[in-house]
């Protein structure tokens, strides 16, 4: 296309190797070590919150129920995760040797292409509008005040734009040049529109990824207890069980669908260093147990911890598959849950707080979870055929009097050893609910 004389030339360039974004550390590892920092630096803000018991007012669920629902310790959590990133990051090394070493200096050049590109597709705007009965050509003859409209008008002819252009020899030549706004656009797409549609592609492709195999585990028994029954020990997520996954399954559907989305898209390095790091926050602000008001990350999609958490109820297992980022997915195949969840969240809150309260006045309790959910005691908690309105082991008094008053019990809260269960179990159920998890 530059070889046309009436098109500006396309600049010259030379490539150079792109100097480390911090050096010493290639971008090639550094774009492995982002989304593991990312994981613990913010889940562990999540987990200060957690312990501290600080906006307990946006908790989805109690301090009592992280101890007496979920069937996995956090320490198992901690081992599993590392492993899952141990596995990603010696993958991700893998492609590192792979890879070429990433080139600058033809920016300018590819911007002046896309210029080029916007020139070309004016040539096509004359007949456009004639399908719709407008002469362009003549419009533009009667728009002489204003030569650069009239210009595009007339298929991207511009006579009094030229530029002096020096040869290698010496020799001074002239040659079309661009209009202003051309160069404009043309950078906008380059530097931002391209890489906002690359992003976006991106997240889509996890998306679709991610909710065929995610529904597909929870469809066929065999893959379900073999592989994602281990997150789903988790019935009260918190932010670093996020990526709490069976080996196997974390790198299918977490390393392989975004190292995917990264190649299809055409990303750079430095590009799925933001891509890999956001997917990664995402995911973990899914599972931080808070439906916060002023967490973007939760209003930008319908997608957030208040939803997600949904999937990790025994009721609502089989739906809201959707994960990171958005829920068209289960929108079109309608497994979005649907309905009130308020007083299933407050039954099992009550029921946790019961067994609390039991084991602090000393009470008899040989299998105090089988109490609150018998139906997460089930060989297969992905089969919920048997539930009965979720945990219930409430009496027909405590139900009526939470659907008519529906306001919790306060107990005492006190700080705790994180990892502490004995100093957990006197937590008490002290917190709200967070408006975004009243689903309509
Ligand atoms: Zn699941
Ligand atoms: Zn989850």
């Amino acid at each position: 296309m530059a070889s046309d004389p009436d098109l500006p030339p396309l600049p010259s360039y030379s490539l150079a190797p792109l100097p480390p974004l911090l050096s010493p550390i290639p971008d090639g590892i550094l774009v492995l070590i982002c989304p593991v920092v990312a994981y613990w630096v913010v889940s562990m803000f999540f987990h200060w919150i957690d312990v501290n018991d600080y906006f307990s007012q946006y908790r989805l669920h109690t301090p009592a129920e992280v101890l007496k629902r979920n069937r996995v310790t956090r320490w198992e959590v901690v081992r599993d995760v590392i492993i899952q990133q141990i596995i990603q990051t010696a993958f991700g090394f893998g492609l590192y040797f792979f890879d070429g070493t990433a080139q600058v200096g033809r920016e300018e050049y590819d911007t002046m292409v896309w210029a080029t590109r916007i020139r070309l597709a004016q040539r096509i705007l004359p007949r456009i509008l004639s399908v719709v009965g407008v002469d362009a050509v003549g419009l533009a003859g009667k728009l002489s005040g204003y030569p650069i409209l009239a210009g595009a008008l007339s298929g991207g002819h511009y006579p009094f734009l030229i530029q002096k252009v020096v040869s290698p020899s010496g020799s001074i030549a002239f040659a079309p040049a661009f209009a202003a706004w051309e160069l404009f656009a043309a950078r906008a797409i380059y530097w931002y529109i391209l890489p906002a549609v690359q992003f976006v592609l991106a997240t889509l492709f996890v998306d679709t990824w991610q909710y065929f195999l995610h529904r597909a585990m929870h469809m066929n028994k065999w893959l379900y207890t073999t592989f994602h029954s281990r997150h789903h020990r988790l019935y009260v997520p918190y932010a670093f069980g996020a990526l709490y996954n069976h080996p196997f399954e974390g790198f299918l559907l977490d390393t392989a669908g975004t190292g995917l989305a990264y190649l299809i898209t055409g990303m750079t390095t430095r590009q799925a260093m933001w891509f890999f790091t956001c997917s990664t926050i995402k995911t973990l602000d899914d599972h931080c147990g808070y439906a916060f008001p002023f967490d973007p990350l939760q209003h930008l999609t319908s997608n957030n911890a208040a939803y997600h958490d949904i999937h990790h109820q025994s009721w609502g297992i089989k739906t809201n598959f959707s994960q990171p980022f958005f829920t068209f997915w289960d929108r079109l195949l309608n497994t979005r849950w649907n309905g009130d969840v308020t007083l299933r969240y407050e039954r099992s809150r009550l029921a946790a707080q019961k067994l609390i309260n039991e084991d602090t006045a000393g009470a008899a309790a040989t299998q105090p979870n089988e109490e609150i959910t018998p139906d997460e005691h089930t060989s297969d908690p992905s089969d919920n055929s048997n539930i009965i309105d979720g945990a219930a082991t409430l009496s027909r008094s405590e139900e009526e009097n939470l659907s008519s008053r529906n306001i919790l019990p306060r107990s005492v809260r006190r700080k705790t050893n994180p990892f502490s269960p004995q100093t957990e179990s006197r937590k008490g159920l002290s917190h709200g609910l967070g408006g975004s998890i009243r689903q309509k």
